[in-house]
């Protein structure tokens, strides 16, 4: 008989999670509270590692349908001059997409693998048997349960496993604008570009022929910078480069401080937490979705040769033995770069112009992205996306 799992959450690891699990034969079930799957936020950036798990759960298609490609990441100081050009290596995929394009092609494959999503479904509690408590007053069993519920995830409250929940100094707007290519200038074409003025930032992210993702980033302390409605003079006067992209934001905008989540373990009996319930981080290195991900693929593959419920806990220490050290990791660099937030302007330039320089700070920032997640591999790599300037000649 098929062993089953009920998944707290639908969003990024709790699909991918419950896409891989159906894929493995398991009967899967997603409680998500919302109404409906829906993604909060703008864009996302998707880096190789996360496109090899899209490959593998049968949802890169989608994605890759519209992507934006960059070809460089690169960081300008206050007066927009490039403190580092960032080049993209070109066999290691950088995309981004609207987040509603990925959540989207992760929940068309978790239904084509046969999961069962439940919406307006609000977990309340989680038990190591194997149990999720809901706010109706019912009860579901699984033999497996996944708190796949977000920063603040009750399942890993209900299982005691938080060691430690930080809320960052900063934290961002974000929002989409209308605005193409044309908009970057000749100097600004098929990248992304993070501006740095004092304590705010303004990351500049385009997701398609038509959108770009605008990330304003600053402390919560200051009070203009946080505002909403955003305050366009305000950050027209710190990033005056981009005004016009700035004049350009509408009232959808959503501000946030970032959380960094430490858990003692991973999982409780037949009870596990994947993403951010499990290991939140601040997006700095745009892999908290990623990681997500390719943690909710990798549960699933050390699951699969369980036949038996009472296995299944050693089943999840031998994946958290597996695969933690990388999502420690990624966790550590991402709260080490948001660091560069508080160097004055001229040293931060020297700093990160010198770092980024380093070959083994580059590989450690990008060691996430180059991994090669488990449950991937040659054959489930989707096709390389063409370059947005190859494609346009196309
Ligand atoms: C500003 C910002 C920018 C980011 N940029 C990137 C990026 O470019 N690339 C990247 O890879 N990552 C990025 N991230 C991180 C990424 O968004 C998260 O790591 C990712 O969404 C985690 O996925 P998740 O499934 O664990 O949690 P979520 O995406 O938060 O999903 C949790 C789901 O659980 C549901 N839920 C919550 N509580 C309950 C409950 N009690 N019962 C039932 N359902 C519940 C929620 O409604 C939601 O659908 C960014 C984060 C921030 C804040």
């Amino acid at each position: 008989m098929a062993l089953s799992a009920a998944i707290a959450g639908g969003g990024l690891g709790g699909l991918a999670a419950a896409t891989a699990l159906a894929l493995r034969g398991w009967e899967v079930t997603v409680l998500e509270r919302q109404p409906a799957l829906r993604a909060s936020g703008s864009g996302i950036y998707i880096w190789e590692n996360g496109l090899k798990v899209l490959g593998a759960l049968g949802a890169a298609e989608a994605v890759l349908a519209e992507p934006f490609r960059g070809l460089a990441f690169e960081q300008r100081d206050s007066t927009n001059a490039v403190i580092d050009p960032g080049p993209l290596p070109a066999d290691k995929r950088l995309v981004t997409v609207p987040r509603s394009v990925l959540l989207g092609a992760l929940r068309d494959a978790a239904l084509a693998a046969g999961v069962t999503v439940r919406t307006g479904a609000e977990v309340t509690g989680a038990s190591a048997h194997g149990k999720l408590a809901l706010a109706s007053g019912e009860t579901v069993r699984a033999d497996l349960v996944v708190g796949a519920d977000g920063v603040w995830s009750m399942c890993r409250r209900a299982l005691g496993l938080e060691l430690s929940h930080e809320q960052t100094v900063e934290g961002a707007l974000r929002t989409l604008v209308p605005g193409t290519q044309a908009d970057l200038g000749e100097d600004g074409r098929d990248r992304y570009i993070e501006n740095w003025n004092g304590t705010r930032r303004l990351l500049i992210t385009p997701i398609s022929r038509s959108e770009i993702y605008l990330a304003l980033t600053c402390p919560g302390s200051d009070s203009a910078g946080r505002q909403i409605p955003v305050d366009i003079a305000s950050w027209a006067a710190s990033f005056p480069h981009w005004a016009h992209l700035i004049g350009r934001i509408g009232p959808e905008v959503s501000w946030g401080l970032y959380s960094t989540i430490r858990v003692k373990s991973w999982s409780a009996g037949r009870a596990a937490l994947i993403g951010d319930a499990a290991h939140a981080q601040p997006p700095n290195l745009g892999q908290g979705g990623g990681m997500a991900m390719q943690n909710g693929l990798a549960l699933a593959c050390h699951l699969e040769g369980v036949r038996d419920a009472r296995d299944i806990p050693a089943a999840l220490a031998a994946w958290e033995a597996a695969e933690r050290e990388l999502v420690d990791h990624c966790q550590k660099w991402s709260c080490l770069y948001g660091e560069a937030t508080f160097l004055p302007d001229a040293v931060r330039a020297r700093v990160v112009a010198a770092a980024m320089a380093d070959p083994w700070v580059q590989g450690q920032v990008a060691r996430a992205a180059n991994s090669t997640p488990t449950g991937t591999g040659p054959e489930t790599d989707p096709p390389l996306a063409p370059a947005r300037a190859e494609a346009e000649t196309a």
